[in-house]
């Protein structure tokens, strides 16, 4: 992690899987979650780093201010593609 860059808007995005294509297939998925600003905090999300599976599947990390931010986040990027 750099922690030296100073990022306000844009959402950390980390992909660790085997080709671009989950990247790819995920955009629109992720400018929105980009896009999203906590109900409490008014912040948005920090950074996601998504871990690709297998079929699809992918697992999902995320750095937010609180759970609120998260579980919107999650809900707009689900756990599939
Ligand atoms: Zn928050």
């Amino acid at each position: 992690m750099n922690d030296s860059s100073v990022s306000v808007s844009a959402m950390q995005i980390t992909i660790e899987a085997r080709g671009p294509a989950l990247r790819e297939r995920l955009r629109d998925r992720l400018d929105r979650t980009g896009g999203l600003r906590c109900p409490e905090h008014g912040q948005g999300v920090i950074a996601v780093t998504i871990h690709d599976r297998e079929n699809g599947w992918f697992d999902a990390t995320w750095t937010t201010c609180c759970h609120l931010l998260e579980q919107q986040a999650a809900a707009v990027l689900k756990d599939r593609l």
